[in-house]
């Protein structure tokens, strides 16, 4: 079988493993063998397969510095990101096994005597899993726990990035207890996930990544069979700074929510919409943390900011940076690929900051997924809300403001599924539902309570025990007729 490598992108020369490039045949195998365990895990009772999701939380816990290394090794994520990557499906393990100790469905009065009304859920049966690498533990975990628990079987196609991350978390789960074919993991690039998405064994499709690859894996999906289809997909976040913020928190938050990961988060801050009056200040504070960063292997401590993913995402970055500056921006720092001592081959770009940048212009518009800030100077609050929503992405966004009214406003008219005030637009927490609107996705948000639903359908259940025929709607008053018999 052909094969390909997945490589340390700090060190190229690294190579983190071989995997093959399973093709539509294997997909075939992996769905049959992922149904096949599905039908017993099925039948074991909803708190059960918690426990099971929680000891897979406890394993994780325990080796969390293995995988943490993995993380910066394989996906080029500093340390403590790495770890935080880790301590997310650390934490979603025991957010999910809680889970199945709560309330499984609903309960509702019946507008007829002697009869009983309530929901469950049950199992979509094999989920297929399409996922990103920039989140390699993290995101199969959003999705790979709150399958379980709803006693589904999984195959996940990782990103070709971050097949040894994937590895590593189904060797938890299986460690844990989830039955050895219960999960199955295939590698490779579009091939198998293409496959995936079409296959009519599977019940529902999860994806994470692009739009443009979301796009396809959910019109391919939907043509061929009635399946749920999930797409959490790009964003293009942008930070509102107003004349009264606290510019110290706007520096850091600015600095974290742009550069951290190297900007390749999907909540990444990539526009800085700021009031003239402080536009000056902000820029040289935030220009001048930005060109101190250290950039450098992810793995030693001392790194602020590790590589982009690959070469080729280095060159993009960079060409999206040169069309702006064609379209009249300028760049305050940063701006281009740099070399950095010891990681030869590896693909740095330097911490961007572009000034001058226009609503229209492409880098206002498009994600750039990679560490560069985007300073578009916006005096009123509503045009700056316009801006903000003037994108086709609605992911994440920020206000920074110490006025509360302000706030608000920006609260209620921000058209994205996440908004942070006076934080960056980086930092979910797991208990509370994550995703966006417009083309960031499908109306679908993982985690919270909710993140169960695209892998289970609701089931509404009637047991009349009145022992005769009663119709809804038109039987209304039943207790009046038998008192008129
Ligand atoms: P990508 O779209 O290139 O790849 C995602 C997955 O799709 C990978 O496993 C890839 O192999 C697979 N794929 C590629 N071509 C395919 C095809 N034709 N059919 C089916 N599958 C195919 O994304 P990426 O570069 O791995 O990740 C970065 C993107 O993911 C960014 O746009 C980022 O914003 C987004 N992202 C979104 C979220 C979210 O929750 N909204 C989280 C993380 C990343």
């Amino acid at each position: 079988m052909t094969t390909f490598r997945s490589v340390n992108p700090a060190r190229p020369d690294d190579v983190v493993g071989e995997y093959p490039q399973h093709g539509a045949g294997d997909v075939d195998d992996a769905v049959a063998r992922a149904a096949a365990a599905q039908r017993d895990w099925a039948r074991r009772p909803v708190p059960a397969r918690a426990d099971v999701i929680a000891g897979a939380g406890g394993i994780i816990a325990r080796d969390k510095d293995r995988f943490g290394d993995l993380v910066a090794r394989e996906a080029g994520k500093i340390l403590v990101e790495a770890g935080g990557d880790v301590q997310e499906a650390v934490d979603m393990a025991y957010f999910v096994a809680g889970q199945g100790r709560s309330a499984w469905g609903e309960t509702v009065p019946s507008e007829l005597g002697d009869k009983l009304c309530w929901t469950t859920r049950q199992p979509v049966g094999v989920v297929g899993m399409i996922t990103p690498w920039n989140f390699p533990i993290a995101i199969p975990s959003w999705k790979i726990f709150p399958a379980l628990l709803a006693g589904n079987g999984v195959v996940i196609k990782p990103s070709e990035h971050a097949p040894a991350c994937c590895e590593l978390f189904a060797a938890a789960c299986v460690e844990a207890g989830v039955p050895a074919d219960l999960i199955q993991v295939v590698h490779g690039f579009a091939e198998p996930a293409a496959a995936l998405a079409v296959h009519p064994g599977v019940g529902a499709v999860s994806f994470t990544g692009s739009v443009p690859t979301g796009r396809k894996v959910a019109a391919a999906a939907m043509e061929t069979g009635p399946r749920v289809v999930s797409l959490e997909l790009g964003g293009k976040n942008a930070m509102v700074v107003r004349p009264d913020a606290d510019l110290d928190l706007a520096v850091d938050g600015a600095v974290f929510g742009a550069f951290g990961t190297s900007g390749q988060r999907c909540t990444s801050t990539s526009r800085l919409i700021v009031h003239p009056d402080v536009a000056g200040e902000l820029v040289d504070r935030i220009v001048k943390r930005a060109s101190e960063l250290r950039l450098g292997d992810p793995r030693d401590q001392g790194t602020d900011v590790g590589p982009v993913i690959t070469g080729s995402s280095s060159e993009r970055i960079g060409a999206m940076v040169a069309a702006a500056v064609d379209e009249g921006a300028t760049v305050a720092t940063g701006g281009g690929p740099v070399e950095v001592e010891g990681c030869a081959g590896a693909a740095f770009f330097a911490p961007t900051v572009l000034t001058g940048v226009r609503p229209e212009h492409r880098i206002a518009r498009e994600e750039v997924f990679g560490p560069v800030l985007a300073v578009l100077e916006v005096a009123g609050l509503d045009e700056a809300l316009e801006v903000v929503n003037s994108v086709e992405y609605g992911l994440s966004a920020a206000v920074y403001t110490r006025d509360i009214s302000a706030a608000l406003r920006a609260v209620d008219a921000i058209d994205t599924g996440i908004v942070y005030v006076n934080a960056p637009t980086i930092g979910a927490e797991i208990p509370l539902p994550f995703g966006g609107t417009k083309h960031t996705g499908n109306g679908f948000r993982e985690a919270g309570t909710r993140g169960i639903e695209q892998f289970s359908q609701p089931k509404t259940v009637y047991v009349d025990y009145s022992g005769r025929l009663q119709k809804a709607q038109i039987d209304t008053h039943p207790l009046r007729e038998d008192e008129s018999a």
